[in-house]
């Protein structure tokens, strides 16, 4: 079990894989950090990706 905390605010999330957490960081994003997750382009998408799998890495 890895935890990996959020980038736009303090919650922290755990789960065995990577797809498992992506799925609770999206749902996670969704209700806290809408106005981020519609606003973002694909640039900041792939920097957000990039960031998530080096910290789930080191987790
Ligand atoms: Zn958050």
């Amino acid at each position: 079990m890895r935890t990996i905390t959020c980038f736009d605010c303090d919650h922290n999330f755990s789960a065995e894989t990577s797809e498992e957490v992506l799925k609770k960081l999206y749902t996670h994003y969704m209700a806290e950090h809408h106005e981020i997750i519609t606003s973002v382009d694909e640039a900041g998408k792939k920097a957000w990706m990039e960031r998530f799998y080096a910290e789930w890495a080191q987790a």
